[in-house]
C-alpha cells in the first residue's frame, strides 16, 4: 500500500465495489436461474468505469482540500520567502510529496532555531568578555584615585606614579574601545577597502624599523628576507595592511623569548604574494590553533602572562585579511615557535 496516488485509491476501490455489484447480479441471475455472462461482464465494466471515476473526482477534491491547507501553511511558515510555493501534483505520490516539504521544512526550522542559538550564546559571550576586559582596568583606575583621595595625592613619592598607573588603565580601555569599534565595522562590512597598488616588502620595511625599540626591549631582531628577485606588488588596502604586520609583529614581540628573532618572509605564489611571520618565541599549542582566531581568544600562556592586549589583535587581523578575499594561517610548536602566513593579490604590472 505504499506509494499510493488519488488514481491508485480510487481503482482500488472502484475494483472491490466493482466486483462486489458483479457477484450481487451474479447471485441475483442464479437464483431466478438466468445466468448471461454478457451481462456480468458489462455489469463489471460499467460499474468499474462509473465508480473508478466518482470516486476518482472525490478523492482528488477530498486530498486537494485537506492537503492544500497543510501546504499552505507549510510554505506561509516557511523562513525563505524564496522558496516558491509547488502546486500539488495530483497525479504523483500526494502523500510523499507532503511529508517531504514536512521534512525539508523541519529541516530548515531547526538549522534556523541553531543558528538562532549560536547567535544569542554568542552574545552573551561577547558581552561577558567586554565587561570582564574593562572590569581590570576600571579597578586599577578606581583603586588609584581612591589611594590619592585618601592622602596619597600630597605624597611625592606615589603620586605621579599612581597618576601615570591610573593613565595607563586608560589607554588600555581607549585601546579596547577602538579594537571593537574597528571588529564592529569590519564585520557589518561598513568599512570600504581602499585598494591600491603597494609594495609589500618597502611597506613591512617600514613597520620594522618603528617597531625596532619595542623589539630592542626585550632584545629581539626583527628581520626581513625577500627572495623575490622583483618588486613586490600587490592590490591592497595599505592601512589596513599595515595593521595586520603591526599586530602580527607586536605578538611576535610580545610572545617572543628574551634574545629571539622575528623574521618577514616573501614568497611568490603565481597570483598571489605569500607573506610570512615567523617567530622563535613560546609557540601555541595545537589544541588552541582552531580558536585563535576568535574575538577575546587567548590560549593559557597568553593570558598568564597578561600582555595588556585587547586579545582582538588576531580576530582583527583575520577580519582585514578576509576582507580582501585572502586567508591567513598558522603554523607553530610550542617552545619552538610560531609562522603566521597570509597571501595579498599581486598587483599587475
Ligand atoms: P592579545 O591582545 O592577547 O595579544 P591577540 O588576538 O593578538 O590578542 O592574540 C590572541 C592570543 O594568541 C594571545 O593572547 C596569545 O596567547 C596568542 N598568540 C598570538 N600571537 C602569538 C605568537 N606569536 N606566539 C605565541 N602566542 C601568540
Amino acid at each position: 500500500m505504499k506509494n499510493l496516488t488519488p488514481k491508485g485509491i480510487a481503482l482500488r476501490i472502484s475494483l472491490f465495489v466493482a466486483t462486489t455489484v458483479t457477484i450481487i447480479v451474479f447471485f441475483a441471475e442464479f437464483f431466478s436461474e438466468s445466468i448471461h455472462f454478457l451481462s456480468l461482464f458489462l455489469v463489471f465494466t460499467s460499474s468499474l468505469i462509473i465508480s473508478y471515476f466518482g470516486f476518482l473526482i472525490a478523492i482528488e477534491q477530498f486530498i486537494y482540500k485537506k492537503i492544500k491547507l497543510i501546504y499552505r501553511l507549510i510554505h506561509s511558515l516557511k523562513l525563505n520567502k524564496d522558496d516558491a510555493m509547488s502546486d500539488i501534483n495530483l497525479s504523483k505520490d500526494i502523500i510523499s510529496q507532503v511529508s517531504h516539504e514536512v521534512i525539508d521544512w523541519d529541516k530548515k526550522n531547526k538549522m534556523e532555531f541553531e543558528r538562532l542559538k549560536d547567535m544569542e550564546s554568542f552574545r552573551r559571550e561577547f558581552v561577558g568578555n567586554v565587561s570582564h576586559e574593562l572590569k581590570t582596568p576600571i579597578f586599577n583606575i578606581q583603586g588609584y584615585l581612591l589611594t590619592l583621595m585618601e592622602g596619597g595625592l600630597y605624597d611625592e613619592k606615589i603620586n605621579m606614579d599612581y597618576l601615570a598607573k591610573a593613565n595607563k588603565s586608560v589607554e588600555r580601555m581607549i585601546a579596547l574601545i577602538e579594537d571593537l569599534d574597528i571588529i564592529s565595522k569590519l564585520e557589518s562590512g561598513t568599512i570600504e577597502l581602499d585598494l591600491k597598488k603597494i609594495n609589500i616588502v618597502d611597506l613591512t620595511q617600514e613597520i620594522l624599523s618603528s617597531l625596532e625599540i619595542k623589539a630592542n626591549d626585550k632584545n629581539i631582531k626583527l628581520g626581513l628576507h625577500n627572495t623575490l628577485n622583483k618588486p613586490a606588488w600587490v592590490m591592497a588596502d595599505a592601512d589596513k595592511i599595515t595593521q595586520v604586520l603591526v599586530n602580527l609583529l607586536v605578538n611576535s614581540i610580545k610572545y617572543g623569548k628574551e634574545g629571539g628573532e622575528t623574521t618577514v618572509r616573501f614568497y611568490d605564489m603565481d597570483e598571489n604574494i605569500l607573506i610570512e611571520v615567523a617567530d622563535n618565541g613560546q609557540g601555541i599549542e595545537e589544541k588552541h590553533h582552531k580558536r585563535l582566531f576568535e574575538r577575546f581568544y587567548r590560549t593559557d600562556r597568553g593570558r598568564a602572562r597578561d600582555s595588556g592586549g585587547t586579545g582582538l589583535g588576531l580576530s582583527i587581523v583575520k577580519h582585514i585579511i578576509e576582507a580582501h578575499h585572502q586567508t591567513i594561517n598558522l603554523r607553530s610548536t610550542v617552545d619552538v615557535g610560531s609562522t603566521f602566513s597570509f597571501t595579498l593579490k599581486k598587483a599587475k604590472q
